[in-house]
């Protein structure tokens, strides 16, 4: 005798929907309910309603049917599901009511949680654009310098040989160098300073006076031309004149004449000398 899982002596009734010959429901009505509620699977039925209408069975393989104790005849019948099983009618005798144990009650799944909106981080401003600095304007490339040797402060007058000193000379005072050079050779001013005298002079012919920045005078005697102008400011190594033979000269030369700021007439050889100047005489 199978007496499998219609012969209610447990707490619920497992059904295979499948198994009700393509039927999808049976008839409650068959189960006699007087009150409360006949419960199939989740689906809760009301007792009028399970008393008049066809149970719907859930789809699925397996329908448990969960039946409150007490709310059913002595003797019931579940022809339906014996139909379905082909193994007829059987009755079904609820030994006790501590078989029955409601059904859980379906709880509505606790609602999740809300998700939390992420705060959204204000966007950072775009950081300001580090100030490029400026590129510093390339200087034009200077000029390579035109290396100029230092400009002497005084220089060789003439190129030629000493032909006569400073100092006593034939029972008088020689007061200049004599320097022996070719007619035209160029006569240089010997410092910076102011031409004083350009012109005749007795004894010299020709003359040429050049004041410099400190007093000191240079005198250029028995020149036969000269080229600059009284009052005209010339450089050390400035072409003043050239070599004459003018005035009391017995040949070619240039009488040169220092005199300090003092108003004194100095050894011309000692002055260049002491002025730094190289004498090739
Ligand atoms: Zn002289």
């Amino acid at each position: 005798m199978a007496t499998p899982h219609r012969t209610m002596s447990f707490e619920s009734l497992t059904v295979a929907p499948k198994s009700l010959l393509g039927r999808r429901s049976f008839k409650a009505t068959a189960v006699a309910v007087t009150t409360g509620a006949l419960l199939a699977g989740s689906v809760q039925i009301g007792a009028a309603t399970a008393a008049a209408s066809p149970l719907r069975l859930p789809a699925g393989d397996n329908v448990q049917l969960q039946l409150p104790a007490g709310q059913f005849l002595p003797g019931l019948n579940v022809p339906s599901l014996a139909d379905a099983s082909g193994t007829g009618p059987h009755q079904w005798t609820p030994t006790s009511a501590a078989w029955w144990k409601p059904a859980p009650k379906l709880q509505a799944p606790a609602p999740a949680p809300e998700p939390q909106a992420v705060p959204i981080p204000a966007p950072m401003p775009a950081p300001l654009p580090l100030p490029v600095p400026e590129a510093a304007p390339v200087p034009a490339p200077m000029p390579a310098p035109v290396l100029l040797p230092p400009r002497p402060a005084v220089v060789q007058p003439v190129a030629g040989f000493l032909t006569s000193s400073y100092g006593p000379r034939w029972g008088t005072h020689h007061n200049g160098i004599d320097i022996g050079a070719d007619m035209g050779t160029p006569i240089l001013s010997a410092a910076d300073g102011v031409i004083v005298d350009a012109g005749p002079a007795s004894g010299f012919g020709l003359w040429v006076r050049v004041q410099h920045t400190d007093g000191t005078i240079t005198v250029y005697g028995h020149v036969d031309t000269f080229v600059v102008n009284v009052g005209q400011p010339v450089l050390a190594g400035d072409l003043i004149a050239t070599v004459g033979n003018r005035g009391q000269s017995t040949g070619p030369h240039l009488h040169l004449e220092v005199w300090n700021p003092s108003g004194y007439q100095v050894d011309p050889l000692i002055w260049l000398h002491d002025s730094g100047v190289a004498i090739t005489w």
